[in-house]
């Protein structure tokens, strides 16, 4: 048989399911590996799903997706950070930030440019932009500055080539929130050299040491930003597959060009059921948001007891700390916690190369298991030192 598409064959399997595929197999375990809510959808807007499958809402919608989904977007973000974007012509429902993210990257790169990622970073970043034919050049942050975005080492990395720059604010794997300084920094440097800048803001409503800043709303960032959001984090929607894409128009017209031809609309029901999420879903949002950070907090503190040190997450619902007092590397560390105690959490270097040395632990996790599982970090730590 002739080869399959090198590209693809080229890229490893994600780091994370491994843990999550051995985990799934014993009951035992404490998963703090996967990046998922453990709410389930807030009632209403299963309810608003329901009804919907009731009233026969099994058709495809507009290609872009329903206009009153846009324009609560829309609405919303204009509220929120004051971004004005037209529900008609700079606005794509797609399905999940994850085809958000595929179509911004084939739209914007030709074969051979390249996109700078800082890392740790979201494991789908890097495998996304070689599939879309483009070179991801990954730039280190770390933990001694709380995973800020170094634009020293950005501009450094900056070639004849580079076309755009990709970057998460709340962070996956890392919690980290850029700051509003940091981000016109960044925006003034794609200024100088012209390049384009896709922001992944799927955690926005996930901050609590501070206010999000939405990348686009800053001073000269629409015109080269492409936003990408979602429902899967803030209200809990993972499953249901839908999220959106914001960009100037000639980048969402050509976005909204292939996603007629590669996945003709986000799923109706899902739509709708985003329609009520936002029209009633506020207060549901507000209380997981508080639920995370109350379980944040007593995680952190508790890592830190253990002794491994853990840069403050602002965001998300990921905590990072450094394992490097155990003195194993990261993939032997979650192995071993794994299988001697029942802790799934999931390596760093998974995240980049920076992320050596480190373990993500998810605390989108009931309290009491929280607690169970520092007690289980405990006892392993024990035996490494
Ligand atoms: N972006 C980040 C940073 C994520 O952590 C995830 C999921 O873990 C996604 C995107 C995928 O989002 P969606 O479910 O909207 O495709």
């Amino acid at each position: 048989m002739k080869p399959l598409n090198s590209v693809i064959s080229a890229c490893p399997p994600s780091g994370i399911r491994r843990f999550f595929d051995i985990a799934a197999q014993r009951a035992d375990v404490i998963s703090l590996g996967v990046g998922e809510p453990d709410f389930v959808t807030p009632w209403r807007v299963r309810e608003a799903g329901i009804f919907a499958l009731e009233h026969g809402a099994t058709t495809y919608t507009s290609n872009a997706g329903l206009p009153r989904l846009r324009e609560l977007i829309c609405a919303e973000l204009a509220e929120r950070y004051q971004v004005d974007y037209a529900p008609d012509g700079n606005c794509v429902i797609t399905a999940g930030v994850s085809e958000g993210l595929d179509l911004t990257l084939r739209v914007l790169l030709e074969p051979g440019e390249e996109v700078i990622v800082p890392e740790p970073c979201y494991v789908a970043y890097q495998p996304c932009v070689s599939f879309a034919g483009g070179v991801p050049v990954p730039v280190p942050t770390s933990a001694e500055d709380g995973f800020r975005l170094r634009l020293d080492v950005i501009e450094a990395a900056v070639t004849e080539r580079t076309k755009a720059i990709l970057i998460g604010s709340p962070a996956n794997p890392t919690g980290a929130v850029q700051t509003r300084e940091d981000l016109a920094a960044l925006v003034a440097l794609a200024e100088r050299h012209d390049l384009y800048l896709i922001s992944d803001e799927i955690y926005d409503r996930l901050t609590y040491t501070g206010a999000h800043t939405c990348l686009p709303s800053l001073p000269g960032a629409m015109e080269r930003t492409v936003l990408l959001g979602g429902f899967s984090k803030a209200h809990a929607m993972t499953g249901w597959r839908v999220g959106y894409l914001c960009a100037p128009r000639p980048i969402a017209d050509l976005a909204l060009r292939m996603h007629q031809y590669t996945m003709l609309c986000a799923p109706h029901v899902s739509q709708l059921a985003a329609v009520e999420a936002l029209q009633a879903g506020g207060s549901d949002v507000d209380e997981m948001v508080a639920d995370y950070d109350r379980r944040r907090r007593v995680f952190v503190k508790g890592l830190r007891g253990i002794g491994l040190e853990c840069p403050e997450p602002g965001g998300a619902f990921y905590a990072f700390p450094s394992i490097r007092s155990s003195g194993l590397d990261s993939e032997t560390f979650a192995e071993r916690l794994l299988h001697a105690h029942g802790v799934a959490v999931v390596p760093g270097n998974v995240f980049g190369a920076p992320g050596e040395g480190h373990i993500r632990c998810s605390y989108a996790t009931a309290l009491p298991l929280l607690e169970e599982a520092l007690e289980r970090m405990a006892r392993f730590l024990g035996e490494c030192r």
